[in-house]
């Protein structure tokens, strides 16, 4: 009936479990003070970001799409002492920020921030022979396909590609919805299911993450 009360979300009480992350929340605060996009990663694909670099033994990450740095300091946190995450970035007062952060969190050597397009960025490290054990890619959705394919250009054998809001508040379920970002989402998430190179799963909570392993 109406009057028993409502469940929480499965998200919610899986939240509910775990202690506030001070660290994470004074980021929070920073990207809401400067009256940035609250879009970062939600916390438990935070702690699996950070359980993937962990137990994947990464040592060079790649970020596409910084923000304020939670993914950041996540990805961080997993590395061992001799790791290092790279981190691509439209914005370069975003990048300011994220940098301010991980160094607060006692990361800031262990980031390089490359700002504007991700797209020449990539290219730049291709060129480079710049080589990564694991990748999260969070930026624009309309390339997602390209940073996949950036992903498995420049992945070591074995790399973990990992892709955020890969649901798009449930928008990749709606044959209605025909926008680019949709239809580029939906071909990301067809390549991480079927592309020979790919081992992959999805994970529908939260708007959706895909991860994938880059055959040895
Ligand atoms: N990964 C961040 C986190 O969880 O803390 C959140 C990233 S936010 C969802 C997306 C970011 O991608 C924004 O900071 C935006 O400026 C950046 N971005 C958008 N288009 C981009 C592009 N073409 N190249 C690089 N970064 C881009």
């Amino acid at each position: 009936t109406d009057r028993e009360p409502r469940l929480p979300s499965a998200e919610q009480y899986t939240e509910s479990l775990y202690p506030q992350d001070e660290q994470l929340e004074r980021v929070l605060e920073t990207i809401r003070a400067n009256g940035m996009p609250e879009i970062s990663v939600k916390p438990g694909y935070g702690r699996l970001l950070t359980l993937l670099v962990k137990m994947s033994g990464a040592k060079s990450v790649l970020e596409i799409g910084a923000l304020g740095g939670y993914s950041g300091i996540c990805l961080a946190r997993g590395l061992p002492a001799d790791g290092r995450l790279v981190s691509l970035e439209l914005r370069d007062e975003y990048a300011a920020l994220a940098h301010a952060n991980l160094t607060a969190a006692g990361f800031g050597d262990k980031v390089e921030y490359m700002t504007g397009e991700a797209l020449p960025s990539l290219e730049r490290l291709g060129a480079e022979g710049r080589r990564f054990d694991l990748f999260f890619i969070d930026a624009d959705k309309g390339n997602y396909p390209n940073y996949l394919q950036w992903s498995i250009n420049l992945g070591n054998p074995g790399a973990i590609i990992v892709g955020d809001n890969t649901l798009l508040h449930q928008k990749v379920m709606d044959t209605a919805e025909q926008g680019n970002n949709v239809r580029q989402m939906r071909e990301f998430n067809r390549l991480m299911a079927e592309h020979p190179m790919l081992e992959s799963t999805m994970l529908p909570a939260y708007d959706g993450l895909a991860i994938a392993r880059l055959r040895a």
